[in-house]
C-alpha cells in the first residue's frame, strides 16, 4: 500500500538523518529510506571510525615516542591492533543506537531497504514517487512524498587501470576494516583522506609513501601550511612524492607484495610495499535511484542544485556529497537543515563556502577557514597577515606540542577577515572559534578583545589576531 508523506529523504547520511530530524521538528511527517545503515559514510566509513582510530595511533605515538619527555618511562609497550579496531567499532556502535533512538523520538518513518525516485505514476502525476525495496526481503514499499530530498551521498573512487580488490588494492572503506596492519604501504592520493591515513598508519609504525599528482598535497590548503605539514610528516618518516604520474600498466603483484611506476618530473620510479591504499576522491551515489525518471541535471557526475538545494524538479531537493562542492560532514548536514527550512517556509540562507571550517585529524591536525593567501591575492585583496606560533604558547610547552602557527589573512582596507589557517595542536578544536568570528564578521581587534583564559591553547588566536596589526604580546 502507498504510504503519503510532506517529505521523503533518501539516503540516511549525516545529511539525510540531520534533515529528517528538522522535517520532524517543523511538523512535517517525514520518513527516510536507508539501505545500508543510519549515520552513513561519516558515522560508518568516514569521520568517526577514523578519528578512532588515528586516537589510538596518537595514544600509541605517545606510549612510545613522547611519554618519556615528561617523565613517564613506558617499557613493553605494544599494540594490539583487534583492540584498537573493537574500540573503534565500540564507539560507531554507540553513536548508532543514538541515531535510531532519534528517529524514533522524532517520530520518523525508517525504511531499511534500496530507495529508487519513480517517474509520473499511478501514485502520483509528478515523479518523485519512491519505490523501496526492503532489505528483510519484505513486499516493496510505496512513499508518495510532496517533496523529496536526495541525500545518497558517495563512495570511494578508482582508478582506471587499478582494479580494487580490498586486499592488495584497498580504498578508505576497506582500510577501516583491515584486521592487522601492513608493514608497508603506498597511499595513492595526498588529499584530506590520503593525509589522515599516512599519519595514522605511521604512527602505528607502518612505512609509508603518499603518492600525489599534483604539486603539493593538500592542494586546497594554505601553501605555508602545507609546507609545515609536509615537514612535519617527512620528519616522522613519511615519504611524500608529489608530481608523480602513475602507470597503472605497471602494477604487480609479486611474492604478496604490490609494485607500481610513476613517473617523476626528472625520472620513473618503482614503489613497492605490501599493500596500496587509493585516496583519489569520492563519486556522487547517483546511479540506480532513479535520476533518469526525473528531469534533475547532473553535471560532471554530481547533481545540480539552485541556492535553495532544488533540482530542476522544483519538489525534489539535493544535499550533501550527492552535489559535490566540499564534501564534508558538517556541509551536509547543514545543507540538509537549509533544504527542509525551504520546504516548510519557502526561506533559504544559502552555505557560504568562506564561512566554513575544513580540518585535516592527522599529526599535525591542520584547520582552515575562508581563503588562503594566494586566492585572496588573486582576488584583489591588499592584505595584511598575522602569524603566531605555538611555541610561544604556554599550554603549548605544557602539554609538549608545540610545532605549528596560526594565520590570520585579512583586508588592509577593511579590516575584514579573509581567511584563518592553523597547523599543530588540537586546531580542529580551535577552528570553531574562528568559524564564529567569520560568522559574526569581527575584525582582528574584535578577536583580540575577547578574554581568553591563560594558559589555554586558545591564546593563538589573540595573538595572531594581535600579529595582523604587528601587536603581538608574546613573539
Ligand atoms: C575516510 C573518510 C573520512 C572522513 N572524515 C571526515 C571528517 O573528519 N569530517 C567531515 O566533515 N567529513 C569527513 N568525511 C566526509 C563525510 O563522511 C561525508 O561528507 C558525509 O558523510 C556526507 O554525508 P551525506 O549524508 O551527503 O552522504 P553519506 O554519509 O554518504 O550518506 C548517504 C547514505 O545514503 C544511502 N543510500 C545511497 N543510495 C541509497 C538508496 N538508493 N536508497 C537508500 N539509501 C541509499 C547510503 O547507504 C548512505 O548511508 C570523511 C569521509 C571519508 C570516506
Amino acid at each position: 500500500m502507498a504510504q503519503n508523506y510532506d517529505v521523503v529523504i533518501l539516503g540516511g547520511g549525516t545529511g539525510g538523518y540531520v534533515a529528517a530530524i528538522r522535517a520532524a521538528q517543523l511538523g512535517l511527517k517525514t520518513a527516510i529510506v536507508e539501505r545500508e545503515r543510519l549515520g552513513g559514510t561519516c558515522l560508518h566509513k568516514g569521520c568517526i571510525p577514523s578519528k578512532a582510530l588515528l586516537r589510538s595511533a596518537e595514544v600509541y605515538r605517545m606510549a612510545n615516542k613522547t611519554a618519556s619527555e615528561f617523565g613517564v618511562e613506558i617499557t613493553g609497550v605494544t599494540l594490539q591492533f583487534n583492540k584498537v579496531q573493537a574500540r573503534k567499532q565500540a564507539i560507531v556502535e554507540q553513536l548508532s543506537q543514538g541515531v535510531n533512538t532519534l528517529m524514533k523520538k522524532g517520530k520518523i518513518d525508517v525504511y531499511e531497504g534500496t530507495g529508487r525516485i519513480l517517474g509520473p505514476s499511478i501514485f502520483s502525476p509528478m515523479p518523485g514517487t519512491i519505490s523501496v525495496e526492503m532489505r528483510n526481503g519484505e513486499e516493496n514499499e510505496m512513499l508518495v512524498p510532496t517533496n523529496v530530498v536526495i541525500a545518497t551521498g558517495s563512495k570511494p573512487r578508482g582508478m582506471a587501470g587499478l582494479t580494487v580488490d580490498g586486499k592488495y588494492v584497498m580504498n578508505s572503506d576497506h582500510a577501516l576494516q583491515m584486521e592487522a596492519l601492513p608493514t608497508s604501504l603506498l597511499i595513492v592520493g595526498g588529499g584530506v583522506i590520503g593525509i589522515e591515513w599516512a599519519s595514522m598508519l605511521c604512527d602505528f609504525g607502518v612505512a609509508v609513501t603518499v603518492i600525489e599528482y599534483g604539486p603539493t598535497i593538500l592542494p586546497a590548503e594554505d601553501a605555508d601550511i602545507v609546507k609545515e605539514v609536509t615537514k612535519q610528516l617527512e620528519n616522522r618518516g613519511v615519504r611524500i612524492v608529489t608530481n608523480a604520474r602513475l602507470n597503472t600498466d605497471s602494477f604487480k603483484i609479486e611474492n604478496d607484495n604490490v609494485y607500481i611506476s610513476a613517473k617523476l618530473q626528472d625520472n620513473e620510479e618503482r614503489f613497492e610495499a605490501q599493500k596500496l591504499l587509493l585516496c583519489v576522491g569520492r563519486e556522487a551515489n547517483i546511479h540506480g535511484i532513479g535520476i533518469e525518471n526525473t528531469d534533475i541535471e547532473i553535471d560532471n557526475g554530481f547533481i545540480q542544485v539552485r541556492d535553495s538545494y532544488q533540482t530542476k524538479e522544483s519538489h525534489m531537493y539535493a544535499i550533501g556529497d550527492v552535489i559535490g562542492g566540499l564534501q564534508l560532514a558538517h556541509v551536509a548536514s547543514h545543507e540538509g537543515l537549509c533544504a527542509i527550512e525551504h520546504i516548510a517556509t519557502g526561506k533559504v540562507a544559502p552555505l557560504n563556502v568562506l564561512q566554513v571550517p575544513k580540518c585535516v585529524y592527522s599529526f599535525p591536525e591542520v584547520a582552515s577557514i575562508g581563503l588562503t593567501e594566494s586566492a585572496a591575492r588573486e582576488n584583489g585583496h591588499v592584505l595584511k597577515i598575522g602569524k603566531f606560533p605555538f611555541k610561544a604558547i604556554g599550554k603549548a610547552l605544557v602539554n609538549g606540542e608545540s610545532d605549528g602557527f596560526v594565520k590570520i589573512i585579512a583586508d588592509e582596507k577593511t579590516d575584514d577577515i579573509l581567511g584563518i589557517h592553523m597547523v599543530g595542536p588540537h586546531v580542529t578544536d580551535l577552528i570553531g572559534e574562528a568559524s564564529l568570528a567569520k560568522l559574526l564578521d569581527a575584525t582582528p581587534w574584535e578577536i583580540s578583545q575577547a578574554i581568553h583564559p591563560h594558559p589555554s591553547l586558545n591564546e593563538v588566536l589573540v595573538e595572531s589576531a594581535l600579529a595582523v596589526d604587528k601587536r603581538a604580546i608574546h613573539f
